[in-house]
């Protein structure tokens, strides 16, 4: 691989953001690789768009150093950095059409008209637009205004393109759709995305790496099947996806003992002492074949659709359990039935029991 390309495109090194008292974004390092998906996801005050905000310009950082390629950056004004942002509100011009919307950067790089002209048509074809380059944008659906804004983010090519919950203010079908459409872009451009978020799904779908925030810092950061197979705290494993989570000690070499005595078998990380161990409702089964076992009864009982959500009390706390509805007509086991539990130990991971205070704190507390 060239010099060129092992350079990441964004390198955050030790960010602080202060705002008087208040710690926004507490120390954060990350490199997000050139062309790759990069999604900032956290709850409401995490001090994700700050971080976005300072890689735009939009905000100096108090301390730490910014890169975009090998460029130090920290001091330049948004117009000098090689980024673009597309904001929640489209803030796109309602007096001009779609086509002068989108080659508004362009005129002011003095490219031009032909060119820019060919490239509008070019990106207004990759957006899905193209046969509405002379509508107003108030002519437009909000799914549609939103592929202006980004098409006019992207006709410049920046190194760089830094989405602000950009889907926001769509409704959920169309967000869903428009993730799907975004990932298609990306792919298609090459561009590097960064991408604030606060909806797990969402991240997920989109991003080749997603750093998960709390607090101002990064609690993990990994691709989105790391995140949800391996999460390295309670917060991650609240957050994305539920979770069972159960207290033990680790009581030898992938081995944890849970309250009542009984052991489970688990990846323990190198860990020891007391833990919180973890297994997601979705690879429970309701058949005694895992090696990981647990005996209960079911308190409650929900149909979902595709699953049927248990939530089965044991001696050493409740489970939830997604009883897949893989057979017409398939029933699951009523509130009332003891069922035994079982699951697999690559299916069981451990975090630090520390955290589980600050998820019960946020009244985030799950299947236990
Ligand atoms: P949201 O999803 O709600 O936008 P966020 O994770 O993006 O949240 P930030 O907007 O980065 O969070 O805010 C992080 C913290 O910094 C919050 O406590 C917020 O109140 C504070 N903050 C952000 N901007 C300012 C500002 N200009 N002045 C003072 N405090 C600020």
């Amino acid at each position: 691989m060239s010099e060129a390309t092992t350079v990441p495109d964004v390198r955050l090194e030790e960010v602080v953001k202060e705002f008087g008292d208040v710690r926004a974004v507490d120390g954060i390092s990350l490199e997000v690789p050139r062309g790759s998906f990069f999604a900032l996801l956290g709850p409401s005050g995490c001090g994700k768009t700050t971080t976005l905000r300072m890689i735009g310009g939009f905000e100096e950082a108090t301390s730490g150093r910014i890169f975009l390629g090998d460029r130090d950056v920290v001091g330049l004004p948004p117009y000098k950095r090689d980024v673009n942002t597309v904001f929640q509100s489209y803030a796109l011009f309602p007096h001009m059409t779609v086509a002068d919307n989108v080659a508004f950067g362009l005129h002011r790089k003095g490219i031009a008209k032909g060119e820019a002209r060919s490239r509008v048509a070019e990106i207004l074809e990759l957006v899905d637009l193209g046969g509405r380059e002379n509508r107003k944008p108030r002519q437009l659906s909000g799914g549609q205004q939103q592929r202006v804004a980004l098409a006019r983010a992207i006709v410049c090519n920046p190194r760089v393109l830094l989405l602000d919950e950009p889907l926001g203010a769509l409704d959920l079908k169309l967000r869903k759709q428009m993730q799907l459409e975004l990932k298609r872009i990306q792919n298609e451009v090459g561009i590097t995305f960064v991408h604030v978020t606060h909806d797990q799904e969402e991240a997920m779908t989109m991003a080749d790496t997603i750093a998960v925030m709390n607090n101002g810092r990064i609690e993990q950061l990994g691709t989105p099947a790391e995140l949800y197979e391996r999460p390295r705290t309670a917060f991650v494993a609240g957050f994305l996806g539920k979770s069972n989570l159960l207290d033990g000690t680790i009581a030898g070499d992938g081995l944890v003992r849970l309250a009542d005595g009984s052991e489970l078998r688990v990846h323990t990380n190198g860990t020891s002492g007391p833990v919180s161990v973890g297994v997601r409702p979705e690879k429970i089964s309701l058949a005694n074949g895992g090696v990981n076992r647990l005996t209960g009864r079911v308190k409650e009982s929900a149909y979902i659709g595709v699953a049927t959500e248990l939530v089965v009390a044991t001696t050493v706390g409740e489970l939830t359990v997604f009883h897949q509805n893989v057979e017409a007509g398939g029933v699951a086991p009523g509130i009332g039935s003891d069922v035994t539990l079982s699951w697999a130990p690559e299916a069981t991971f451990v975090v630090d029991p520390g955290d589980r205070a600050d998820r019960a704190d946020r009244g985030e507390e799950q299947a236990i």
